[in-house]
């Protein structure tokens, strides 16, 4: 299944993709947040479906999409997880995994503009495949870690490297600002994806490729980052893990390119579709 959540900011809906378009499930009467998922969510949404699926309105191309899942507890991101990405940033490659959250408030649909943070001059991109959990996660072993595995879905990790790698502290206080998290357009289940490690991702700026990688690279594999995760902290249901970015960020070019208003922002990863962003400045 691939899951929406669509309309106004704040307002969105539920709804389902199919090879025939988006369809509202308003009627299934649950958004897809951590009650949704713990509870069993995609098995029952899936019968529902089969059996009401056909009386679903259907969502008119061009509608907002917002954040495919409803906000979670948290964000949790792994730095430096491509080899080629750690080489361009000057970093060698992690022994354990970097982690570090990103607020939850930075959450925003797959379409919505970029805003630029005040003060910023140096916000960069970064194409990643998330993956959202879907039963509550402690103390997981490797092997059966794919079972906490709701689903994957397209994220752009934007990042302001002024306030990660300049000001000091943790890099959260340069992946959290308001509309750096854009995920989607779908949540797409664990079944319909044949091999996660073996998926292109890619992301353009004005239409010129930067980033051109696949998750067969990945240091650290999916079933390994919820394990270790969960040795760590309680992972909830809906919580969204970033798994990292491929080469091609802007701070890795010299001289470095960073977004200005204006720009416009293309990612994707085969199977969990495309999303655009265009830069805007921030303003009160
Ligand atoms: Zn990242």
């Amino acid at each position: 299944m691939k899951l929406i959540r669509f309309g106004l900011p704040g307002e969105e809906k539920p709804g389902v993709v199919t090879d025939n378009g988006m369809f509202d499930v308003s009627a299934f009467g649950e958004d897809f947040g951590e009650r949704f998922f713990e509870t069993d969510g995609l098995a029952r949404l899936q019968s529902w479906w089969a059996a009401n699926g056909a009386g679903c309105p259907s969502v008119p191309a061009g509608t907002r999409l917002g954040p495919c899942v409803q906000r979670p507890s948290k964000i949790i991101c792994i730095g430096l997880n491509y080899a080629d990405h750690a080489k361009e940033t000057g970093a060698a490659i992690p022994a354990e995994p970097i982690v570090f959250f990103k607020s939850t408030s930075s959450l925003v649909g797959p379409n919505d503009n970029l805003v630029i943070p005040r003060n910023s001059v140096k916000t960069d991109w970064e194409v990643e495949l998330a993956v959202v959990i879907g039963k509550k996660a402690s103390y997981v072993d490797e092997s059966e870690a794919m079972d906490y595995v709701a689903g994957y879905a397209l994220h752009n990790d934007y990042s302001e490297r002024e306030f990660q790698l300049e000001r000091n502290g943790q890099w959260v206080k340069g992946k959290s600002s308001d509309t750096f998290a854009p995920l989607g357009p779908w949540l797409v289940t664990k079944d319909e994806i044949s091999d996660v490690n073996n998926l292109r991702l890619w992301l353009t700026v004005n239409g010129k490729t930067m980033q051109d990688g696949n998750t067969s690279n990945l240091i650290f594999k999916i079933p390994f980052i919820v394990s270790y995760l969960s040795q760590f902290m309680t992972l909830l249901p809906g919580d969204v893990i970033s798994t990292g970015t491929p080469a091609g960020v802007g701070l890795g070019f010299n001289p470095q390119i960073y977004l200005k208003a204006g720009d416009v922002i293309e990612l994707g990863i085969d199977g969990l579709g495309t999303s655009q962003q265009t830069a805007e400045a921030w303003k009160k």
